[in-house]
């Protein structure tokens, strides 16, 4: 990509720019720009599912709620078919369940949320990055002058080359054809996703949809049409009768498996991070590839938005924060990666099989089980193995408010952007970090109305007092829950001070 140094368009200084992106990136309150190649959102087809985790972020940034009608509710732990047992494990999880909805209807939604320009229709030709920014170019003719910049620009991602990160992996030679499809048949329905088995692979998968649609997800060999694609479905759903009413989209998915050797240039410590596609690519077994991307953004966003907007930030924190995303989140795509690879050759062995491997990779495919803890990253202090683990997703618990018989769960109170502080079994007065973190103050069992420094269900700035059936009546710790609602630090005394301290000055 050659630098494009002729700026006769509009020159802008903004706190961030994002490049590409379906899935969600911004950074409320501060100046972002996005500047997208194709002209509005993903009109049909692609990811066709969010997992458990992927709701908890969008309940958390309050898009849940829109999302919630639009979809339908799969593998809602009431199978009808020999299945595994992993939705119905799951604890402390308010949707224990994919929703399922297409790609395009959640780019919609996440589209009209956004509050900063958007840029359609026009491609990042050039980005260089200096000591305290980045300078991009586009092929409008626009320089725009940011201080970060999100490459989010997929799998061919031009800024990654760019900046000559390369993007390593495997190649199983594996083609699936991919199908919207609605549907007539005698088959049963229902709302679960069906693998079958035929001469002992598994190489039809089917997804109920929205709208009454339904996904196929078809391995073939040769050749991939659609009509090769349907006869297969035909011979795999024998004797049952199956007629394709209308298909709305047809696609094929070539299997890559790769991953880039950073997220953030400069080795970790620069201004250009790069997300979803554009850092990893893998099988959409298991259906990972937007909820990865999601689970990306939401990582990134709080830590870029501390670090462009937080006069408070203590030193070395912005490297530490950025630093940190890349040590987390890549190390998750590469489980990623390693779970679809084994769940697509699967697909050559028995449906049992098959689903036997999704059982116990679970974790990742319901999003629930990925975690930070012992792996390096400088934002986790690693404590004891308990319900709150540094490291670990923070628990949907349910409370009571104080005083009252009135019960809310925690991810309901969370606010992305703003840690939450827990003090379990105690009574902390609050001093510091007031503008970054709220407050909760967790007892066991049922509490009667308890003034707590002379409030007791004050503003968010105020500590709120709740009761919990997880908490033991002897309990006497603090719990410090980051904006992604991962555990941070647990432990006694004024340690939690000393965690956030490392990050912020007050
Ligand atoms: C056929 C198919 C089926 C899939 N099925 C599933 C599934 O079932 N489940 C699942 O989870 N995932 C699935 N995926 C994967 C999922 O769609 C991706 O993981 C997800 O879209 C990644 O989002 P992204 O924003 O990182 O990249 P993309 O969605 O690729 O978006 C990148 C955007 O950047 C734009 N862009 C590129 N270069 C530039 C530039 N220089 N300047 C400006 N803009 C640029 C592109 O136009 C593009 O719109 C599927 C993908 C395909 C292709």
């Amino acid at each position: 990509m050659a630098k494009n140094e002729s700026n006769l368009g509009p020159e802008e200084d903004v706190d961030l720019a994002i490049i590409g992106g379906g899935t969600p990136f911004g950074t409320s309150g501060s100046s972002s720009r996005l500047i997208h190649a194709k002209s509005g959102p993903l009109e049909v087809g692609r990811a066709d599912a969010l997992n458990a985790r992927t709701q908890q972020y969008l309940e958390v940034v309050g898009i849940l709620n829109k999302l919630l009608p639009l979809g339908i509710k799969c593998n809602n732990g009431n199978f009808k078919s020999r299945q595994s047992q992993w939705w119905t494990s799951l604890e402390h999880c308010t949707h224990p369940n994919f929703l399922m909805i297409g790609q395009s209807v959640v780019e919609k939604v996440l589209k009209d949320e956004l509050d900063f320009p958007v840029y359609y229709q026009e491609k990042v030709v050039s980005i260089s990055e200096t000591k305290n920014g980045v300078i991009i170019h586009t092929d409008r003719g626009r320089r725009i002058n940011s201080r970060y910049a999100i490459a989010a620009d997929g799998a061919r991602s031009t800024v990654r080359r760019a900046l000559n990160i390369s993007f390593t992996g495997t190649k199983p030679e594996m083609v699936w054809a991919v199908l919207d499809t609605f549907i007539d048949t005698d088959f049963p329905l229902c709302s679960e996703i069906i693998t079958f088995q035929l001469r002992g692979q598994s190489r039809v998968s089917w997804i109920p949809r929205e709208r009454g649609m339904a996904r196929f997800y078809v391995l073939l060999d040769g050749e991939i049409t659609q009509t090769r694609a349907q006869d297969s479905i035909r011979e795999h759903m024998a004797p049952h009768r199956i007629d394709f009413v209308k298909t709305e989209w047809f696609s094929t998915f070539d299997v890559k498996e790769r991953i880039a050797s950073t997220f953030v240039s400069n080795q970790g410590t620069g201004r250009v991070i790069l997300a979803g596609d554009a850092a990893h690519v893998h099988s959409v077994n298991g259906g990972q590839g937007l909820n990865t991307g999601i689970a990306d953004a939401f990582s990134l966003s709080w830590r870029l938005a501390a670090v462009v907007k937080n006069a408070h930030l203590a030193p070395g924190a912005a490297v530490k924060l950025i630093r940190s995303y890349d040590t987390e989140r890549r190390t998750v795509a590469q489980e990623v990666i390693d779970v679809a690879a084994t769940l697509v050759r699967d697909t050559a062995h028995t449906a049992k099989q098959y689903v036997s491997t999704i059982q116990k990779n679970a974790g990742y495919i319901t999003g629930m089980g990925v975690s930070y803890d012992g792996i390096g990253s400088e934002l986790i202090q690693d404590s004891e193995q308990s319900i709150w683990k540094a490291g670990k997703r923070c628990p949907d618990i349910q409370l009571v408010c104080d005083g009252t018989d009135k019960t809310i769960r925690l991810y309901s109170i969370a606010s992305y952007g703003k840690y939450l502080v827990l003090f379990v079994g105690g009574s902390e007065v609050v001093q510091a970090f007031r503008d970054i973190c709220t407050y909760l103050i967790l007892r066991a069992g049922i509490l009667v109305q308890t003034p707590v420094n002379g409030h007791n269900t004050g503003s968010q700035d105020e500590a709120r007092t709740f009761s919990s059936d997880v908490v033991a009546t002897n309990d006497n710790f603090t719990v410090v829950v980051r904006p992604d609602m991962y555990i941070g630090y647990v432990g006694n005394g004024d340690g939690w001070k000393q965690y956030l301290g490392q990050l912020y000055t007050t």
